[in-house]
């Protein structure tokens, strides 16, 4: 089975000791930077481990990020008019582990979240029709079926979570089975809906994914939190980009914003980076770490020269291709929630997903705002997933769901490609999304338990 095989390969290891620093590889770049660690990407894991070495172990480090803020996928909106903050990409942070201590070292505390209460309208998206005989799972159901999934989650949870560190070489049998198979054998069907709404959308087909690929995408801590056995909070402010502002105050010169790697030279005597940023201005890094926390996309990985050992892991990973946005019209409906479903769901077929591209829901969240969610298709790109969230809108109003006559505003769109299928694998100093299960709080505990450890043992 290819999972073993590719389990195999234990030996990709990114940073190495830098004996003596040499001089730079670079020499058309004017500043070279000398540091312990270099850090690509500054999103959850990013950030979090650089707060870490800097603070709590005295590491010199450098944040390389794309974007002019840390956070990745976290994105509040603030409404120009009433102020009021919105956050429309990670909206909740799942207890695990110790993110409580965290957000404490930043003066935030964790409160549970303000909810409204939503009518929602199931809507195929793609005729526009109503799901008007579509019987949505009685909560009863749904919570007796996400207890089983949680049964069936927690039985895995120790070879998963936080780290593949306790994973088997022999991937037990069910852990690779097609998950609308799992469905069916443990009777999961009433849950259905509520996965893909929270997270599954980004797997496109929930159905056709492997259990263990499922597992990486919808974990038990997360089960717990639906089911009312564990929190999911957020920071008091009630803006989640509060954290990472304030890891941006603190960490001050040593994150390089709006910059990006454009080569590297890897060898056994340390790293070389070559940077550049949106002015065009180049800047070497030289240091003892590297560490990886960005999605490992073809385009991310092109400026590493990976090995062909490398490559040939980061074949395995597979990409989820999500779009999150701010949108507002007259036509949508306050406190409504217009959900796409598609027309095979009906009566109750919940093992009936859209084909990505699609767009999820329209969800009001507050004030005028509305907060849209995308999947997209390999490839796919920001404009195609504007073009998508007006066309979609413009099938709901040609078919008469809602009123005509308004046009469709974007507030906000971002694009947050996320890794959605990890083969579990040891020994590397990456972090993120691309080595242990989704959501922040179990990627810093993937950071305290697994990378932190060996990253500084490797000094
Ligand atoms: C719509 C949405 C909602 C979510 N909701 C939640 C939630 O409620 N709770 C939760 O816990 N999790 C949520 N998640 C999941 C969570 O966001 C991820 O698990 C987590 O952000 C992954 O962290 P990471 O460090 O791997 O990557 P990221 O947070 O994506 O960080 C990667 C960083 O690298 C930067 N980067 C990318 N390419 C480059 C480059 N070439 N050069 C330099 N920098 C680069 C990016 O700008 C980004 O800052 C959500 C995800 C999405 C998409």
């Amino acid at each position: 089975m290819y999972l073993s095989s590719q389990h195999t390969l234990l030996k990709v290891i990114f940073g190495n000791v830098l004996r003596s620093p040499e001089a730079s590889h670079y020499t058309a770049a004017p500043r070279t930077i000398y540091k312990d660690v270099v850090i690509l990407g500054g999103g959850a894991s990013g950030a979090h481990a650089a707060v870490r070495l800097r603070e709590d172990y005295n590491k010199n480090i450098i944040i390389i990020e794309k974007q002019d803020n840390l956070g990745g996928h976290v994105e509040t909106y603030i409404d120009p008019v009433t102020g009021n903050p919105y956050d429309y990409g990670v909206n909740s942070y799942a207890e695990y582990g110790n993110e409580s201590a965290f957000f404490a070292r930043f003066n935030l505390t964790l409160v549970n979240p303000t909810s409204i209460k939503l009518n929602t309208t199931n809507i195929d998206f793609v005729s526009g029709k109503p799901l008007v005989r579509y019987q949505a799972p009685a909560s009863a159901d749904v919570t007796a079926a996400l207890e089983r999934y949680l049964n069936l989650t927690e039985k895995y949870e120790n070879m998963l979570l936080p780290s593949y560190a306790n994973f088997p070489t022999e991937v037990p049998d069910e852990l690779l089975t097609k998950f609308s198979d799992i469905v069916e054998k443990y009777e999961l069907h009433a849950c259905l809906p509520l996965l893909y709404q929270v997270t599954g959308f980004g797997l496109g087909n929930m159905g056709d994914e492997l259990l263990l690929f499922m597992m990486q995408e919808f974990s038990a801590p997360m089960t717990r939190a639906l089911l009312g056995l564990k929190g999911s909070r957020v920071p008091n402010t009630h803006q989640n980009q509060d954290l990472y502002d304030r890891i941006g105050v603190l960490l001050g010169n040593d994150v390089l914003y709006s910059t990006i790697i454009i080569d590297s030279n890897r060898t056994s005597d340390g790293v070389q980076l070559l940077v550049s940023n949106a002015a065009g201005e180049n800047t070497t890094i030289i240091a003892k770490k590297l560490l990886v926390s960005f999605a490992l996309s073809a385009e991310n990985t092109a400026p590493l020269n990976l090995s062909p050992a490398e490559q040939e892991v980061f074949s395995t990973l597979g990409l989820a291709h999500e779009y999150c946005g701010i949108v507002t019209s007259p036509s949508l409906p306050i406190n409504g929630s217009l959900v796409n479903i598609p027309s095979a769901a009906v009566p109750a077929d919940y093992l009936a997903f859209p084909t990505p591209p699609f767009v999820v829901r329209y969800q009001f969240l507050g004030d005028t705002n509305f907060r849209i969610l995308l999947t997209g298709t390999e490839n796919y790109t920001l404009p195609l997933a504007r073009q998508l969230t007006n066309n979609t809108f413009g099938a709901l109003q040609s078919a008469g769901d809602i009123p005509q006559g308004a046009n469709l505003t974007i507030r906000a769109l971002e694009e947050h490609t996320t890794t959605k299928q990890a083969i579990p694998r040891r020994r590397t100093f990456y972090t993120g999304r691309s080595w242990t299960g989704q959501f922040t709080t179990i990627l810093w505990e993937f950071n305290d338990q697994w990378m932190l450890p060996r990253l500084l043992a490797s000094f």
